[in-house]
């Protein structure tokens, strides 16, 4: 089942238009996580600078978010652990000696100057992005402030405070009925597979290395609970993996992924450690292998937004979420770094490159053939429901919904079964008379039940 692919020269297709919003605040470079942190902010102000001189500025349309407000953010997280965020600073930490462990602030998550409004800005991004998307206002939406997958309901991990993926997804759920995340930082996305492990609206995909590794989950068994099971994918790699490998498992498993969940939205989370040379990953990426992955999500002319994530060594997380930049505006950037505010940093060479080393690639093909044999046979399960109908068409009575499905155990915490929902829905067409927030999406096949659950998120606006 494991084919191993080449990896070819990168192409986009330059008569195509896509319409990029592009998000991006100025003081995100401000914020530091203190002397010696990996995690450094200013990276996103290099990727800034890098797109702005390779002159993109005249392809996209560039936008400064509304932070997220605090009520925004207690969409996912939880009120006690954001008024403490909002609380908090370098200055009083020590009367919040309690939270601080209950938090899990300190160490890799510090309590540093601006942190709250560092966090506003991030998930500011992700929101607004997924809202433009919603409204049919763009078909790729960009925000490298976010992308913090780490972070938890209540709890700070892994550099990550706000987790700005849930927050975007949950917004894309107002109008999407399925939504696809897919992640390719080194580590495992464990938040945001966290947060949408028990409801099949959401499928989580993650690429990373698992043995001995941060933060410890992801493995291949993991698939999800309840509605949720298989709907959770992890593909759990070792250490040195490289262009051809990472490409020949990364796109059966994506393609597979769209032909049978047929998402209607997707979110690439682009962290930059799974890079060769990353301070922290252990991965064997070029630029170009990175963003291959990129270049393939696009193809499929999905509504997709794109986010940051980790990455620590910022030359290399600059110059590929530019490079990346590029092709989602259908260019290949020259590999000639034009002129910018940071261009000794882009020494010796001064190109737009990230090579590969000779480190060993310790994944096999026999390896990967038993991951994705794995997860083709679990993807079977979720091939979307034959009684799936498209909205205008009217609905068969007979045809609303599976009565086996109405068991004690198929009662979720949203109000019932799906039997039961589907016999509760109201006309589709009444659920969108919020007229500022038109349906960006035409055409898309979903269910009663789907439509139930989208109503129910807005009401608790
Ligand atoms: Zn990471």
């Amino acid at each position: 089942m494991y084919v191993q692919l080449p990896f070819d020269e990168l192409r986009v297709d330059s008569t195509q238009k896509k319409r990029i919003a592009y998000f991006y605040d100025a003081d995100v470079g401000n914020y530091a996580y203190g002397a010696g942190h990996p995690m450094k902010p200013h990276r996103i102000r290099m990727a800034h600078s890098l797109i702005m001189n390779y002159g993109l500025y005249k392809k996209m349309e560039i936008y400064r978010a509304k932070p997220a407000t605090k009520q925004e953010m207690c969409q996912f997280h939880t009120d006690e652990y954001i008024d403490f965020l909002s609380r908090v600073t370098p200055d009083n930490l020590d009367n919040f000696a309690k939270e601080q462990i209950k938090f899990n602030v300190g160490d890799d998550c510090p309590v540093f100057d601006g942190l709250f409004e560092y966090c506003g800005i991030s998930g500011g991004g992700s929101m607004e992005g997924a809202a433009r998307l919603n409204r049919g206002k763009c078909d790729i939406a960009i925000n490298y402030a976010g992308g913090l997958h780490h972070a938890k309901k209540s709890e700070a991990s892994g550099f990550c405070y706000l987790n700005d993926i849930v927050l975007g997804i949950i917004e894309l759920l107002r109008y999407h009925p399925r939504v696809l995340y897919i992640d390719i930082d080194v580590h495992h996305g464990d938040g945001v597979e966290e947060a949408f492990y028990t409801t099949d609206r959401v499928m989580t995909c993650s690429f990373h290395k698992y043995g001995e590794f941060f933060p410890g989950t992801g493995e291949l068994r993991d698939i999800g609970v309840g509605k949720g099971k298989y709907h959770a994918i992890n593909v759990p790699l070792r250490d040195g993996i490289d262009d051809a490998t990472y490409k020949s498992i990364f796109e059966p498993v994506i393609s597979h992924i769209i032909e049978w969940y047929q998402p209607s939205a997707i979110v690439l989370q682009c962290g930059g450690d799974s890079l060769s040379g990353d301070r922290l990953g252990c991965f064997n990426l070029s630029m170009s292998g990175h963003a291959n992955c990129v270049n393939f999500v696009k193809s499929f002319n999905i509504p997709m937004m794109v986010v940051g994530g980790g990455g620590y060594t910022m030359r290399n997380v600059a110059r590929t979420w530019a490079f990346e930049s590029g092709l989602l505006n259908n260019v290949v950037l020259p590999s000639e770094l034009p002129y910018n505010e940071y261009f000794e940093y882009y020494g010796p060479d001064y190109k737009l490159d990230v090579r590969p080393s000779n480190m060993y690639n310790a994944n096999s093909p026999e390896f990967l053939n038993k991951i994705l044999t794995n997860i083709i046979q679990n993807l079977e399960h979720t091939k979307h429901a034959p009684s799936v109908q498209m909205q205008d068409v009217p609905r068969d009575p007979e045809d609303l919904g599976d009565v086996d499905e109405d068991t004690a155990e198929a009662k979720d915490t949203r109000g019932g079964s799906q039997f039961a929902r589907d016999h509760e829905t109201e006309k589709p067409g009444e659920l969108y008379d919020d007229d500022d927030k038109d349906k960006g999406e035409k055409n898309i096949t979903i269910t009663e039940a789907e439509q139930m659950e989208i109503d129910e998120l807005n009401q608790e606006e």
